[in-house]
């Protein structure tokens, strides 16, 4: 079934905490977010839903469980009459570790929330206090058990490029969000945005900014972890409207959405690469015509960027010419490989 979600973005204007990297408060002088008129972007969303799709209102944004008490309930008690007039299925949300607890949950749960997106980050304390988050690994873990405890879908939201932090942190950062029973997950490659203090530090000399292969190798390998335990990537890189904001505002890390792309491109190669291997493949393949049988939907992916994994195979195995092949019953990220009957 089809997954829709209605996303209502709420701005934490008043966020006491100050991320190094949170273009939130600069934003917010020109955020066009109304309380009055989320009833009427549901409506419209919901004009162009497709009969039988599962749908979602989902509060995205910032930290949706620390803001004011009074205005979470009302657009919970909002959303709520939509999921009692049978328009929508559910709630999710997004928030930070800290703005968790039992009696948050109780409210979330009393308003139909089924998903709870939390913003990780990082698991590394180091990378924590680097980027000014406010709360330690000890937090995170917390929250994230008491989500999925109690019955919530938890998706582990984490950054690729943070202060302090390198490609140990962000696979032991994976594999923690997977161990504390994430569903699913999100990678954010970090964006340094103009007017916030990641950009200070960068313009200090203080920071280096991911270049894009570097967010593409680290953002590979942390997907690849999602991938082998079984949660869902839902996405890596920020979408056009989570930002909030647009090109000019960003210094470095302007990924453009091509990115999770990229990534998958590198997934299916290691994906390859492994069937090769763990089939001995390497000599049978060797001046042969080869095909891959690849998931429906998948084939760029495989063929890569400027058919980049096709080059690969041939430079690095001498295979002759690359042939793929969709077919429905392959699962995604699976393939399985034959030699082209000459
Ligand atoms: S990223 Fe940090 S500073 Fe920005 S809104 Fe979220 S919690 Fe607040």
């Amino acid at each position: 079934m089809r997954h829709i979600n209605i996303p209502i973005f709420i701005p934490h204007l008043g966020c006491p905490n100050d991320c190094v990297f949170c273009n939130q408060k600069t934003i917010s002088g020109h955020c066009n977010y109304d309380k009055s008129g989320v009833r009427e972007q549901i409506e419209r969303a919901l004009e162009t839903v497709e009969k039988d799709a599962l749908v979602q209102i989902a509060f995205f944004g910032g930290s949706f469980t620390g803001i004011e008490r009074d205005e979470m309930i009302y657009l919970l008690s909002l959303a709520k009459e939509y999921i009692d007039a049978g328009k929508i299925n559910s709630l999710r949300l997004s928030t930070r570790p800290d703005y968790i607890d039992e009696n948050i949950l109780d409210i979330l749960e009393k308003y139909g929330v089924k998903a709870v997106e939390l913003g990780i980050q990082s698991i590394s304390d180091k990378v924590l206090l680097a980027s000014n988050r406010g709360h330690t690994s000890e937090a995170s873990v917390r929250a994230m058990k008491l989500i999925s405890e109690r019955g919530f879908e938890l998706v582990g939201q984490m950054m690729i490029g943070l202060p302090g932090s390198g490609i140990e942190d962000e696979l032991e950062t994976a594999r923690v969000i997977c161990e504390c029973g994430a569903k699913a997950a999100r990678i954010y490659p970090t964006v340094v945005f103009y007017d916030t203090k990641l950009c200070e530090m960068a313009q200090r000399g203080e920071y280096t900014p991911l270049t894009l292969d570097d967010a593409i190798e680290r953002s590979f390998r942390v997907k690849s972890v999602f991938v082998d335990n079984g949660v869902e990537c839902i996405r890596v890189g920020l979408q056009s409207a989570e930002n909030l904001s647009d090109a000019s505002k960003v210094y470095a890390g302007d990924y453009h959405d091509a990115v999770g792309e990229l990534v998958d491109c590198e997934i299916y190669y290691s994906k390859i690469a492994e069937y090769i291997r763990i089939n001995s493949l390497e000599d049978k393949i060797r001046g042969k015509n080869i095909v891959i049988h690849a998931p429906f939907g998948e084939v760029s992916k495989i063929v890569g960027h400027k058919k980049k994994n096709k080059l690969r195979l041939q430079d690095e195995y001498n295979v002759k010419n690359i042939k793929v092949i969709e077919k429905k019953n392959i699962l995604r990220y699976n393939i399985y490989i034959d030699l082209e009957n000459e």
